[in-house]
C-alpha cells in the first residue's frame, strides 16, 4: 500500500535527483519477482528502462508511471532523547508496485534532508541490500532489497566516496516516528487517519472494535516483541534503534551500523557511534519495549478519544506490560528450538541462561556454536564433544554438556530429526562483518561478483552450500573490529 495520507504536513512531492551514468552493482531476483518485474537469463530486468528508474532518472517504466514521488515527515526520539521533527531524509518513495511500497534511498535531498545531501554511499547501499536479504533468508521480518546502483557521483563523508542508490520495498514504510509526529503536533485527525489506515490495511482484527486503537498498540507492540526475540536467536544487533527506525509493522527497516555478532559478547554495541552502548545486543529488548512506551505515549490521545485520560493511561500501561511477557515466550520458543528441544520444560531457561553465559566468557562464535551442537549425539560422552574445546573453563562447560545430553535424552526425537530441526534455525551463514566488507573492497573496483555471491548464500543460510565452507568461518583475528558507524 502506498502512503495515503496527503497534505503537505505529512509528505511532500519529490522528484529523485539524477545519477550520472548509473550501472548495477546488485539486484535480487526474487525480490524483483514479489515486484512483478520481468528478468532475463542474467537475473537482471528485461526492460533495461528499470536501472533509469532504480537510479533516480526516469519515472515511467513499461506501463508503470511514478506519477507521485513523495518523502515522508516523521519525528522521533533519537539515542534517547526527542530529536524534534526528522522524516524522509534520503529516502524517497516512488509508488506502489504489486500492492508493496517502492522506495529510494539515496536519490537526492528531500524537504526532510535538513543538513544531509540525501546520497547514500556504495558501501552502505550494499550493507543494507545484503542485509535485507540475509534476514529474510534467516525468516526474520525485514523490508526487502531490490537493487543497488552505483555512480560515479562524488559524495563527502570522512573521506570522499561515491554515491548509490538502494531500491527497497515493504507493505509499508510507516514508522513509529510517524505516530510521534502527529502526536508532537497534536494533530489528532491525521493521528486518527494514521492509525485508521495501520487497521484497515495491516491489522484488519483490530477494527470494528470499541478499543480499537488499544488493540492496535498491542498488535503493533506484540510483532516488535517476536521481532526482538528473533534478532537475538540469531545474534543481530541493529544498532541504531531510535523510534524512527522501528517499524509500525514489525519489520527490521533502515539498515545501518548494524552487525551480526561473530562471538558471543553479551554487551556488544555494533556502533561505533553508540558510545553509551545504549543499543549493545543485550539492551535490544529493553530498548524496544522503551519505544514501545514512546508509541504508547504518541496513541494516549487517540484512547481518550473514547474515555477519561486516566483511564486511557491505566489501559495503555497495563498494554506496556504485556512485551515482556510476549518476547520472553519467544525468546524461549527460539532458543529452546536451537538447542533440539520440543518440549517445554521450566530448567530449559536455567540451561540456555548457563550456555549464554559460558559462551560469552570464553568468546565461542555463536553461530558455528550453534550450528555445530547438532553433530551431538544424545549419548554423547564429555570427551565425544569436541565443542568443549572452544572454552576456557572446561569443567564448567563439561556439566553444561552433561545436562545438556540427560535433557536431550528425554526428548522423542532420535539424533538425525533432531539434526534436521536444529539446522533448520540454526544458520550456517551470517552477513559477518569482515564477508561485506570485503564484498565492498571488491565493488570499490567496480568486481560485484562478491555481492553477487554473497547474496547467493545468505538467501539459504540453512543449507550447506559445501564449496563456500569458508564464508561460515569466524573472521580472521584482524578483521574482528571493523568500525561501522551512523555515517553512511
Ligand atoms: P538514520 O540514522 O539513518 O535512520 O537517519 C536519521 C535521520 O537522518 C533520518 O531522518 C534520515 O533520513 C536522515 N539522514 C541520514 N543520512 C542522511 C543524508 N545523507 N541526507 C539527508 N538525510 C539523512
Ligand atoms: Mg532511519
Amino acid at each position: 500500500m502506498p502512503f495515503t495520507l496527503h497534505g503537505d504536513d505529512v509528505c511532500q512531492l519529490t522528484p529523485p535527483s539524477p545519477l550520472p551514468d548509473p550501472y548495477w552493482v546488485a539486484f535480487s531476483p526474487d525480490v524483483a519477482k514479489l515486484l512483478h518485474i520481468d528478468t532475463d537469463s542474467t537475473g537482471l530486468p528485461s526492460n533495461p528502462e528499470w536501472l533509469q528508474v532504480l537510479a533516480g532518472n526516469q519515472l515511467t517504466v513499461g506501463g508503470i508511471e511514478f506519477s507521485h514521488p513523495i518523502s515522508t515527515a516523521y519525528s522521533g526520539h533519537q539515542f534517547g532523547v526527542w530529536a524534534g521533527q526528522l522524516g524522509d531524509g534520503r529516502a524517497i518513495l516512488l509508488g506502489d508496485v504489486n500492492g508493496l511500497e517502492l522506495q529510494l534511498k539515496g536519490a537526492g535531498k528531500t524537504h526532510y534532508s535538513r543538513m544531509g545531501d540525501g546520497r547514500a554511499v556504495l558501501r552502505s547501499s550494499i550493507r543494507e541490500f545484503l542485509c535485507s536479504e540475509a534476514m529474510h533468508g534467516l525468516g526474520i521480518p525485514t523490508s526487502r532489497a531490490l537493487s543497488v546502483v552505483g555512480s560515479r557521483q562524488a559524495v563527502r563523508r570522512e573521506t570522499m566516496e561515491t554515491a548509490a542508490v538502494c531500491s527497497r520495498t515493504a507493505p509499508s514504510f510507516i514508522r513509529i516516528g510517524h505516530f510521534e509526529h502527529f502526536a508532537s503536533t497534536q494533530n489528532i485527525a491525521r493521528l486518527e487517519e494514521l492509525a485508521d489506515l495501520m487497521i484497515s490495511n495491516f491489522y484488519p482484527e483490530c477494527a470494528g472494535a470499541q478499543d480499537r486503537y488499544l488493540g492496535l498498540f498491542k498488535a503493533i507492540s506484540a510483532r516488535n516483541a517476536k521481532l526482538v526475540a528473533q534478532w537475538q536467536s540469531v545474534g543481530f544487533c541493529h544498532g541504531v534503534l531510535n523510534s524512527d527506525n522501528i517499524s509500525a509493522l514489525g519489520l527490521t527497516i533502515d539498515y545501518g551500523p548494524f552487525g551480526f555478532l561473530d562471538h558471543f559478547e553479551i554487551d556488544h554495541v555494533c556502533n561505533h557511534s553508540d558510545q553509551g552502548g545504549r543499543y549493545a545486543y543485550h539492551r535490544q529488548p529493553q530498548v524496544m519495549h522503551w519505544n514501545m512506551a514512546c508509541l504508547a505515549s504518541a496513541m494516549l490521545p487517540l484512547l481518550e478519544l473514547d474515555q477519561s485520560s486516566e483511564k486511557s493511561q491505566t489501559l495503555l500501561r497495563s498494554a506496556m506490560e504485556e512485551f515482556p511477557l510476549i518476547y520472553a515466550k519467544e525468546w524461549q520458543h527460539l532458543f529452546r528450538s536451537k538447542l533440539g528441544l520440543q518440549l517445554e520444560k521450566k530448567e530449559d531457561i536455567q540451561l540456555i541462561e548457563r550456555l549464554l553465559q559460558a559462551l560469552h566468557d570464553s568468546r565461542v562464535d555463536f553461530t558455528n556454536f550453534f550450528r555445530s551442537l547438532s553433530n551431538l549425539s544424545k549419548n554423547s560422552t564429555q570427551l565425544e564433544i569436541l565443542q568443549r574445546n572452544e572454552f576456557i573453563d572446561r569443567e564448567h562447560i563439561d556439566q553444561w554438556f552433561s545436562d545438556y545430553t540427560k535433557r536431550l535424552q528425554s526428548e522423542n526425537l532420535d539424533d538425525q530429526a533432531r539434526k534436521k530441526q536444529m539446522n533448520g534455525i540454526n544458520p550456517k551463514y551470517i552477513l559477518r562483518n569482515h564477508l561485506a566488507q570485503a564484498a565492498i573492497e571488491k565493488a570499490h573496483q567496480n568486481d560485484f561478483s562478491e555481492v553477487a555471491t554473497l547474496l547467493k548464500i545468505l538467501t539459504n543460510p540453512f543449507d550447506e552450500h559445501e564449496s563456500f565452507n569458508d564464508y561460515s568461518k569466524a573472521p580472521p583475528a584482524d578483521m574482528q573490529h571493523i568500525a561501522v558507524s551512523c555515517s553512511s
